[in-house]
Order: C-alpha cells, then structure tokens, then sequence
C-alpha cells in the first residue's frame, strides 16, 4: 500500500509539471502567426507512416540511420512495457497486461531484445560524441551546451535500458524453477540471469524492486526533462512530420497581406468578408518572434540538431556563415528569451532586441541559394527556406534593404517589367538582323 501510494504521488507531480510545462509552449503557440490549413489527412498519415515510423529519410545514411532507427523502433516497443509499469504501480497489479496472451509474450521478447539492441546504440552514439569528431556535430551554433545536453539524454536513456534489462534479469530469476513460470518471454535476461544464481532470494527481491523503481523514476524525470532539452524531438517529431508542409518543396507560400491587398484590388466589394475572416498582419515577413507561424516554432522544437541539413547546406560547404540548422535553433533560442515577455506583457513588448541581426544576421540570410537541400535531407521534414524566404521579405519590404545586386534586379523590374536592363521595347532587338529561312 505504501508503495502504492508513493508512486500515485510521484506520477500525480510527474504530470503536475509536465502540463505547467507544456501550458507555457502553448501560450508561446499562441504568440505565433498562423500557416497552412492541415487539411489532406490521408496523405498526413502517409508521410508520417514513411517518414516518421518506417523512418525512410534517416537511412540516407545507411549504417548510423539504421542504429536511429532501432533506436525508435525500441523505444515503441518498450513504451508498451512503461504503460504497464504505471498500471501496476497503481493497481498493485502484477505484469497487468499479461492479459493480452500470446500478443503480450511478443511484445514483452521484443521489448527484453529491444533493450539490449538501444543500450549497445545509446553507448555507440554517446562514444561518437566523446570521442570522434564528427563534423555533422560541430558548428557556431553547438554549443558547450548543446553538446552536454545531448551526453545527458543519451546518459539518461542508456540508464533506462539498463535498469529494463536489470529488472528483466531479476525477475526471471526470481521465476527460475517456479512452477507457474514467468509471465511473457525473456530471451536476453534468460541468458544473462544465471548472474543471479548465488544470490538469496530477498537480495534478488531487492535488485528488482530496485531496478523497478529507477526505471520507472528515469521515465518520469526524462518526461519533464525533455521539453528543456533537444531531445524534445522524442515527443515531437511524430506530429511534425504529420504537420509536414506538403506541397512541393520549391514553391513558396504567398503572403497573406500581399494576396489581401490583390484581392481587394480585384474586387474592393470583398473588403467586409475579408475583415471578419482574416486577420491584419501588420509586419510584411518576419522581424522577431511574434512573426513566426506556428510551424515554424513547432519546427524548431522538434529539431534534433543532428545537422544533417548543415552538412548538405552548399553556402555551409563553401565557407559561407550560413547553418540551416542554427536558423532553426535560433527560433527556439528567440522564443525562450523574449516569450516570456510577450505573455506577461502583451504584443506590445519590446526587449530591444530581435531575432533578426541579434541572432540571425543578413548575411546568413542572402548566402541561402533556395536549393531546399536541407529541407529534403531533414529527418523530420522540417522546412528551412521558407523561413529565410520570410526573413529575406522583411528585409525587401519593409527596410527596402537587400545587397546591392539584387536591388538591381529589383529596379530593372519595376522600370523594365523583367530582371535585365533593357527596356520592353528593346528586347527584340537581338533578333532585328537575323536571316530567318522559310522553305
Ligand atoms: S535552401 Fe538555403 S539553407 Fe537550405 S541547403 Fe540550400 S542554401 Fe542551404
Ligand atoms: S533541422 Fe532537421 S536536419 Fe537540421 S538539425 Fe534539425 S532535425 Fe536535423
């Protein structure tokens, strides 16, 4: 009863902080402007179904793709193994789901493999960061930071799997030779549980208690860890790829105000539907962070930093500032220091400060060729230009900045109707002298 009630509390303030944490990220939702309409969901489930659970993006590269991949595929499984935790722990049950007959023996082997298949990953993934350099993992925007939090969610998940297996172990052998046997099969603890054949049984008791409640306790501090952490992604990155942008890559989204104004040009009757359904955008593009849509800060929050889309970025591999990675991260940054703000104060507030030139700076923001080479390579179909794209359209539209070569070809189309420097009625001059033959 004891234990019962020790855990009933645990969970109650696991939960508790966990919805004060994630009540703060809506709030911040609610700062950002709005995007695309979510409509088309058999496709939605689709993509997620490759992208995210079959999981088709990450073996690009082939070798560390498939450890990722194990990776998810293990923590599905072992979720399954969590739920019933609670359920016992609530219920003083034992092994509650055993229930479910065969599909529970399956799923219970699977998870016992699982488990050792994650921690030889987590180890291999945490030795690569300790002790290879891995450019991918470098860059002006991982900081000492970033690095020490990533060591501590791999730590954190590698403690997970070993109190699973531990656990595992310890109640095979506490079932050794027992006459109903163990609910569920265990084939790698059944191999390792002979470790435990010296011990008395309160001892064995006593590792599995043990085990149980580490386990179980690592969950609950992950939980309210990972909003904190970059590897939020754990919860996030499912529904991003859902809510991924799903027309194709190289064409950019309109700009509500702009398609506003040329509505009205067409037809100034539509003006009284259009002021109750629309909102008024006051900033053309993006400035700060009240800028942003939502999928741009859902984007940055389910960012694994794992810097692909550097690595495949052009202006990156030429030398130039550019990170298609830090663009995101510093979203999130933005968010972190300035929603706080915003909420308390309203929209109105001002920290003198914004996430253009204070942590993205112009010249990032032009060495970006629109190639959308990073937007394919993301894992988790995250879209980079058409943030740059909105950041370069506050810099056009609003502070009529932009380099010098650009601003040319901005004036030959106001003056010529085309981005060259010859008039309209001089564009067929070249052909003035041809010598056409007609048979
Ligand atoms: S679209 Fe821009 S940021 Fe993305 S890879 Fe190409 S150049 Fe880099
Ligand atoms: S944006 Fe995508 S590819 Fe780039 S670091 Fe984040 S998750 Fe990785």
């Amino acid at each position: 009863m004891v234990k019962q009630i020790i855990f009933a509390v645990t969970l109650l303030v696991t939960i508790a902080v966990f919805t004060f944490t994630i009540q703060r990220i809506i709030r911040y939702f609610k700062l950002t402007r709005r995007a695309f309409a979510v409509r088309d969901l058999g496709k939605r489930f689709w993509v997620m179904f490759e992208v995210a659970f079959v999981q088709t993006k990450i073996f690009r590269k082939p070798v560390i793709g498939l450890f990722h991949a194990l990776v998810f595929w293990g923590f599905c499984v072992i979720a399954f193994g969590s739920i019933e935790m609670i359920i016992d722990g609530l219920f003083r049950t034992d092994h509650f789901l055993s229930i479910l007959g065969p599909v529970y023996t399956l799923i219970v082997a699977s998870g016992d493999i699982f488990g050792l298949v994650v921690a030889v990953c987590i180890a291999i993934f945490l030795a690569r960061r300790l002790f290879f350099h891995i450019r991918r993992f470098e860059g002006t925007e991982m900081k000492k930071v970033s690095h020490m939090d990533a060591n501590i969610a791999l730590t954190m998940i590698l403690i997970l799997m070993i109190s699973l297996l531990g656990m595992n172990m310890a109640f095979v052998a506490i079932h050794t030779g027992a006459e109903a046997g163990t609910p569920g099969i265990y084939p790698v603890s059944r191999m390792f549980a002979g470790l435990f054949s010296s011990m008395p049984a309160g001892q064995i008791n006593m590792v599995y208690e043990c085990c149980w409640w580490l386990h179980i306790l690592m969950i609950f501090v992950f939980a309210n860890v990972l909003p904190y952490s970059k590897h939020f992604h754990v919860f996030m990155s499912i529904p991003n790829v859902f809510l991924s942008r799903l027309e194709p890559l190289g064409k950019l989204p309109n700009m509500d105000n702009i398609t506003r104004e040329v509505k009205l040009m067409l037809n100034p009757e539509s003006i009284a539907d259009m002021a109750a359904g629309e909102p008024v955008i006051e900033r053309f593009g993006v400035k700060d962070i009240e800028d942003v849509s939502w999928k741009n800060y859902f984007d940055s929050l389910s960012c694994t930093e794992c810097g692909r889309c550097t690595s495949v970025c052009p202006a990156n591999l030429t030398g130039k500032l550019l990170s298609p990675r830090k663009i995101i991260m510093n979203v999130r940054a933005r968010m972190k220091e300035k929603g706080p703000g915003l909420v308390k104060e309203g929209m109105s507030y001002s920290d003198k400060k914004s996430l253009l030139r204070d942590y993205i700076t112009e010249e990032e923001l032009w060495a970006c060729t629109t190639c959308n080479a990073c937007a394919k390579e993301c894992p988790i179909n995250i879209n980079h230009p058409t943030l740059i794209i909105d950041m370069r359209r506050y810099l056009v539209m609003e502070e009529a900045s932009a380099p010098s070569g650009i601003k040319w070809i901005f004036g030959n189309i106001e003056n010529n109707g085309a981005a060259w420097q010859f008039s309209a009625e001089d564009r067929l001059k070249w052909a003035q002298d041809l010598v056409i033959h007609v048979n």
